[in-house]
């Protein structure tokens, strides 16, 4: 009999993308084997220029978005083969008051982020990717660009059937995290988001906003993502280089003087500073972007208690936002959204092409198929 294998993507030395063959996924109770249908680019891109993983990725582990099809399933599973289900990132432990109160599972207790500077084992994490695969006792699977993955079952819904895998695999990094975001901060008609470097989680970011009916001024000034939020409809675009950028931001605020809402989607220090001063008294601000461990400097007087500004960040879905998430990307509104913001959709055998398209940022997201 031949051995089943599972194709995985690696990303052995900067600027190489291979496919390597692993033995098949093994699960235990409470996991199920999905055959990945989309799986979205996110840090990969990143990783492939410089080969710096988190603690979470390896060369041989990469990627945590995901839809696709569950191809088995352990006994006692609440799920069935033939399910369509996305996958939501991590393996959060269900007991800690993150995960019990409906929170974001990147936050669970399992994570010791406390303990990032003693250095983490990321295997004996097992809230994290790698722990997924310890936990099984399987040799591939844990992972996002992978043709068959494993997913824990509390970490996957299942899809509308009338929700096309295309559309849904938008609820990962692309607008998930921001879905988060603006229910956090209550985000409605009459505010004024304002969005600053926006590569993907940024487009998300305004198609959020925008299904709210905020009014969304984007700050940026890169030709094709610019284009990419006239598509969708943004209210202003603000290059954040004009010397009276401040002004033009007043000028769609009116005397609030300043934006209700800021997502910085980039975790650069020049966007940073420009969504801090573009915000009003009690702005709120959301950090959807970060630079590594990178520290920032603010004057906490002036910056922060003058101005009596909110600010806080996140990576991902709330488990309470699922729901709200998955009615959303079956809006045919937000579905048009999602058609403009994906722009390379390529097998996975030609990741590296992806991984080019996603350094030269003329892209929106970026979609790969495991099984081509
Ligand atoms: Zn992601
Ligand atoms: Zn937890």
């Amino acid at each position: 009999m031949t051995q089943r294998i599972n194709t995985v993507l690696s990303i052995p030395e900067p600027r190489t993308a291979a496919l390597i063959d692993k033995p098949y996924p093994v699960i235990t109770s409470g996991f199920v084997i999905v055959e990945v249908a989309i799986a979205p680019v996110c840090n990969e891109a990143r990783i492939y220029r410089d080969h710096q993983f988190e603690w979470h990725d390896s060369p041989t582990h990469l990627g945590h978005e995901g839809v696709g099809t569950i191809v088995e399933t352990a006994p006692g599973s609440r799920f069935d083969a033939g399910d369509r289900v996305i996958v939501f990132q991590g393996n959060s432990c269900q007991k800690c008051f993150v995960c019990t109160q409906g929170l974001s599972p990147t936050h669970c207790l399992g994570i010791p982020y406390e303990g990032h500077t003693d250095g983490m084992a990321p295997q004996d994490v097992t809230a994290g990717l790698l722990g997924i695969e310890r936990v099984n006792g399987s040799k591939s699977g844990g992972f996002g660009m992978v043709q068959f993955r494993i997913a824990p079952e509390h970490m996957i819904v299942r899809l509308p059937d009338d929700l096309r895998f295309e559309h849904a695999a938008a609820g990962n990094c692309t607008l998930g995290p921001s879905f988060t975001a603006c229910e956090e901060f209550g985000v409605g008609a009459g505010d004024v988001v304002l969005v600053g470097g926006v590569g993907f989680i940024g487009l998300g970011a305004v198609a959020n906003a925008l299904y709210r009916g905020a009014t969304v001024i984007v700050l940026g000034r890169h030709q094709y993502r610019m284009d990419l939020c006239r598509t969708l409809g943004v209210h202003a675009i603000i290059d954040p280089a004009d010397p009276d950028w401040l002004q033009q931001v007043h000028a769609v605020t009116g005397d609030r003087k300043g934006a209700d809402v800021a997502f910085e989607c980039s975790g650069a220090p020049y966007y940073l500073e420009r969504c801090l001063s573009g915000l009003r008294r009690y702005g709120k601000l959301y950090s959807l972007g970060h630079s590594g461990s990178e520290r920032y400097s603010l004057s906490i007087l002036n910056d922060l208690m003058d101005r009596h500004i909110f600010w806080t960040g996140g990576h991902d879905v709330r488990f309470r936002d699922r729901d709200g998430l998955l009615r959303m990307m079956g809006d045919a509104a937000v579905q048009r959204s999602i058609d403009t913001i994906v722009t390379h959709d390529l097998p996975m055998s030609r990741a590296a092409e992806a991984f080019e398209a996603g350094l030269s940022k003329n892209c929106g997201k970026i979609f790969l198929r495991p099984g081509s």
